[in-house]
């Protein structure tokens, strides 16, 4: 095809990432840790707020590490967001425990708090709670958060997708127990691959790493009193993370300039909605993502092949874990009262749109007029 690609969502670097390599390869720094593991995640936690980071090999090994450093194993019930990328829940069955899916709710496509009672009605003694903020928009966390108080259980954030969003003011990631995020290629930047895991605990940060470097007793010979995990970020990852974090702000406003623009190109078509924000946030607009009427005679099927005629990348919502056949055994709790999932319906109707920060005026205007056309719209 001759038609220039037009992405999703695929990494931009900026230049400053090349520095930060420079030095640690000037230094043959390349290996595990060094200085821009150190400063990756000294600045990571300056960024958000958080208090401690421990750097990462991906954002599944912080939800594996939050799981273990929670104790959770064989048995234990965790309540998870039914609506996200199975990474957020693997490391659950990892430890061979039991995941039981949340549905999302309309406001904000998270976690629902009305479901997430009715869990905790029926089972009430889960190990953890794990909730995800879609595409960039917080989650209502003031409700969450209470109701995991009440029953004393701690949170896990999955802020993976929602890096430089904030809730209340304050940074995602930073209110559970643990706080995740995702250096993913596609997330909003990008290490090539890597995590991290954040909390206000620096207990909890220190035995991260400690678990993420094969669980080494202090000792002059290997002593091992645990399982550990070779789940470190290496000094070459973290350097390109320290130059990406320095543009966070520059990409969110740029996502951000990005959701507006398809806002109000598909104002006067009552069929689309766009992915809700929450207003007691300042969401990161990851990725702008929009759903289709029931009945209407577009569908995300015919919108994402009209896009692929162009050359454009779209792609389907995340479809449910309750729906996922490697996850059929497990519980599923709707926010609905007569059973119906919140989040089946937005996969069903809905579809994202490429939110890539290098897309142009020009590209931006091919995306609106294709989807508009589908709608009859010119
Ligand atoms: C990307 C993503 C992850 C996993 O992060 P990796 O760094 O790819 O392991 C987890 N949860 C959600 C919601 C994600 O989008």
């Amino acid at each position: 095809m001759d038609k220039k690609r037009i992405y999703l969502s695929c990494p931009t670097m900026h230049g400053e990432e090349q520095k930060f390599i420079q030095e640690a390869f000037d230094t043959n720094w390349v290996a595990p840790l060094g200085p821009n593991v150190n400063g990756f995640e000294a600045e990571m936690a300056a960024y958000t707020g958080c208090g401690h980071a421990a750097a990462l090999s991906a954002g599944t090994a912080a939800i594996h590490l939050a799981l273990k450093l929670l104790g959770v194993e064989q048995g234990d019930v965790v309540f998870v967001s039914d609506l996200t990328f199975s990474a957020t829940c693997n490391p659950i069955v990892y430890e061979k425990a039991t995941p039981v899916f949340i549905d999302a709710e309309p406001d904000t496509w998270n976690m629902s708090p009305e479901a997430l009672k009715k869990a905790f009605a029926l089972y009430p003694h889960p190990k953890a709670v794990i909730c995800v903020h879609l595409y960039g928009t917080p989650a209502r966390l003031a409700e969450i958060m209470a109701i995991c108080a009440e029953h004393q259980v701690p949170l896990i954030e999955d802020a993976a997708e929602s890096l430089g969003s904030t809730y209340q003011g304050r940074h995602t990631g930073t209110f559970g127990k643990m706080g995740i995020y995702s250096f993913n290629g596609n997330k909003i930047i990008t290490t090539s691959g890597g995590g991290m895991l954040v909390s206000a605990d620096e207990e909890l940060t220190k035995r991260a790493t400690f678990l993420a470097t094969q669980a080494r007793d202090p000792a002059r010979h290997y002593q091992h009193s645990q399982i550990g995990y070779n789940y470190r970020m290496s000094n070459i990852t973290a350097g390109i993370g320290r130059g990406q974090l320095l543009h966070l702000e520059e990409h969110k406003a740029i996502k951000q300039s990005i959701y507006r623009q398809y806002q109000e190109a598909f104002a006067d078509i009552p069929e689309i909605s766009m992915n809700p924000l929450n207003p007691e946030g300042d969401a990161n607009n990851w990725l702008s993502c929009m759903t289709i009427d029931a009945g209407s005679e577009a569908t995300p099927d015919k919108v994402m092949d009209a896009l692929a005629e162009e050359n454009i990348e779209s792609r389907p919502i995340w479809k449910p874990m309750h729906l996922q056949p490697v996850f059929e055994q497990y519980d599923f709790i709707a926010h609905h009262e007569d059973g119906s999932s919140v989040g089946a319906d937005i996969f069903e109707r809905g579809l994202c749109l490429p939110s890539d920060i290098k897309n142009t005026p020009e590209d931006m205007r091919l995306i609106i007029g294709t989807v508009k056309k589908c709608f009859g719209r010119a």
